[in-house]
């Protein structure tokens, strides 16, 4: 689903150039969920926070090929009271795992400034920005979560009060990215001006939740892929987008911990 606005005083047209992102969603259903998938998506683009959208496009595709199962990541929260304090921690992350600081910053500033449809790619060592659209950015589609795994998820979340939508969409798309070898991080803020919670995810920290990543009331979101310099960003860009992957099987879930803990036993 992709909902978005025409900028003020320019009539909606089929084309997507210049539109204002308002939402969007994505996810592998079976054939008789989608009647309500539907709804939900179409629900989800009338009441988003960013705004009333004027064009809403909802595709369904067929999938030829049988899903990739991969496991979910583990889940933790550090605990962080401001977004600088979430900014340092971030930070902390992508350094320990060999991303350059020119890197880290131009990723994290990528996604303050916000406005993008999609995530950003950005090369670990020189701070490149490699996705051939950088307004659209790419976008990380089919993806799912197989029923039993997601009535496992819940219970595990639900244990720490973190069983809601956006945890667990955000899990699932995560999952997908750093289950390629390319990716050595995903870093994400909402562009949900009441939703503060950003992530940092890898392979060798799982999902980490950061709180107040942002100040509230602040529509600037977004997503940065880091991957692995010399990186084939095609053969990237047609995984995320296309390869349909699956979420086989959920990881542990911890509740909160401070970064130093997090930084020297990532994988608790
Ligand atoms: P959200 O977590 O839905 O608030 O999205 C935050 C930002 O992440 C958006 O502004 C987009 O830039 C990016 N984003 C959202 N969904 C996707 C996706 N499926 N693939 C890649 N980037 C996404």
């Amino acid at each position: 689903m992709r909902a978005a606005k025409s900028p003020r005083g320019v009539p909606p047209n089929t084309s997507h150039q210049g539109d204002i992102h308002i939402s969007g969603a994505e996810g592998l259903y079976p054939l008789s969920a989608i009647p309500a998938v539907i709804r939900k998506y179409w629900d989800r683009a009338l009441k988003h926070p960013r705004g009333e959208p004027d064009k809403v496009v909802i595709t369904a595709e067929a999938i030829k090929r049988k899903p990739r199962r991969i496991p979910a990541l583990p889940v933790s929260t550090v605990i962080s009271r401001t977004p600088e304090e979430g900014k340092a921690f971030a930070m902390d992350i992508l350094l320990s795992l060999g991303i350059t600081a020119k890197a880290a910053r131009e990723g994290y500033a990528t996604i303050r400034k916000g406005g993008m449809r999609g995530a950003a790619i950005i090369s670990g060592e020189k701070g490149i920005r490699l996705e051939p659209d950088r307004r659209r950015g790419v976008r990380v589609s089919r993806l799912g979560i197989a029923p039993e795994a997601s009535k496992l998820l819940a219970s595990r979340l639900s244990r720490h009060r973190i069983n809601t939508s956006p945890v667990k969409e955000a899990l699932v798309l995560a999952s997908k990215v750093i289950a390629h070898g390319e990716v050595i991080a995903d870093l994400c803020i909402s562009d949900d001006p009441d939703y503060t919670t950003g992530y940092v995810a890898t392979k060798k920290f799982g999902y980490v939740r950061i709180p107040h990543l942002k100040e509230r009331g602040c529509s600037a979101g977004g997503r940065v892929y880091f991957v692995r310099e010399g990186c084939d960003v095609n053969a990237l860009m047609v995984y995320l987008e296309t390869t349909p992957v699956v979420i086989g099987t959920v990881s542990h879930c911890s509740g909160t911990r401070s970064p130093y803990e997090i930084l020297n036993s990532p994988d608790r």
